[in-house]
């Protein structure tokens, strides 16, 4: 995959306060009106054009945007190795670094990258827009703008928050922690399960207590194989057989995530637990997540959900779906089944409380 660098320094003539990276991945938020009036992928490199406030921070900014931007939808794996390898590369050259993403799988790279970038001890905040810059009322100008003054961010020498966020409409979030809640509104993303690491007001008061603090001499690693040969199983009242069949029968499959009601319960259909007996007995890791937003499993509560522990389902207590999957992905890409079995119940960068 191909992309483009270009340098701005926004503090010229004077000295930069810092150097901060920008991947700029495509979205609404880069989107500009040709003369026919259809939106188009705007060029990175005139972004002191539609924010020349951009000025006032002082920064040292390397921009890379992919050269073909895309919308979100279309993220996969490779993107996200992309976006990863970028980031190591730069590392210590770089104070922070800001990724510019489309807002429909934002959560799902936020995960991903929070479990690729081992032993981080700068920020990584993720951002982008409802509305394009282009547009007179865009969200686009304010939630750059925050992200680059977060990432830049530093007491004593040291950042603020270093980890894995996403900022979006006056809030900043751990990465992993994050959903994308509205498609309309401009405050797209809720942590449900965890409090926002900062919220932009008059000043931007961080949540120091939430925000992670890294562990000294951990060596910063970049993990980035992915193994995608997991599936999704979304329960509902009056799902048949045969359709369960079907995903439980996917070629390859090494784990499922089974999208769970309430504190994670199942209905207690002879079927169904015949058929996930099956998979599990033949290797298949199977993880219990709750459909709603906030909460979490508690295989055993109910019975609907104790016959699920009984039969070896492995609980996902309070991780999203987002971040589940690329957990999964991950763990699996990089140490194996078995390893994986052992590692996804715990927390490997503050996506679940234990
Ligand atoms: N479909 C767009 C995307 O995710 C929506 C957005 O950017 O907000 O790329």
């Amino acid at each position: 995959m191909a992309y483009n660098q270009v340098n701005i320094n926004t503090a010229l003539p004077g000295p930069a306060q810092s150097r901060i990276l920008i991947v700029y991945t495509g979205g609404t938020f880069g989107m500009v009106r040709n003369k026919d009036g259809a939106l188009m992928p705007f060029d990175f490199s005139r972004i002191l054009e539609h924010l020349p406030t951009l000025k006032n921070l002082y920064l040292d900014l390397t921009v890379i945007s992919f050269a073909d931007p895309i919308d979100s939808s279309n993220i996969q794996p490779p993107h996200w190795q992309m976006i990863g390898q970028i980031i190591f590369e730069h590392y210590h050259q770089h104070d922070g670094f800001v990724v510019l993403h489309g807002t429909d799988t934002m959560s799902f790279t936020a995960s991903a990258l929070s479990f690729m970038l081992q032993g981080l001890t700068k920020p990584v905040i993720l951002t982008g827009a409802q509305l394009p810059i282009s547009e007179p009322r865009s969200d686009a100008r304010e939630n750059l703008i925050t992200s680059l003054e977060i990432a830049a961010a530093k007491k004593s020498g040291k950042p603020l928050v270093p980890e894995v966020c996403v900022f979006f409409d006056y809030e900043l979030l751990r990465g992993n922690r994050s959903k994308k809640v509205e498609s309309r509104h401009f405050d797209a993303f809720e942590s449900s399960n965890y409090p926002a690491l900062a919220k932009a007001g008059v000043a931007i008061d961080y949540n120091f207590p939430a925000i992670h603090v890294p562990r000294a001499g951990r060596a910063f690693k970049l993990r980035s194989n992915f193994n995608d040969q997991v599936a999704v199983l979304k329960l509902f009242p009056g799902i048949n057989e045969a359709a369960v069949s079907a995903v439980l029968a996917t070629q390859g499959l090494q784990a499922l995530v089974i999208e769970t009601f309430g504190s994670g319960n199942a209905p207690a259909l002879g079927w169904l637990k015949k058929l996930l007996t099956t998979v599990i007995n033949r290797g298949v890791l199977v993880l219990n997540i709750t459909q709603c937003g906030g909460g979490r499993v508690e295989q055993g509560k109910y019975e609907t959900s104790l016959w699920l522990k009984e039969i070896g389902v492995t609980s996902g207590a309070d991780m999203t779906v987002e971040a589940a999957i690329t957990k999964l992905m991950i763990l699996l890409g990089e140490q194996g089944l078995e390893k994986t079995k052992q590692l996804i119940g715990k927390p490997l960068a503050g996506e679940l409380t234990a």
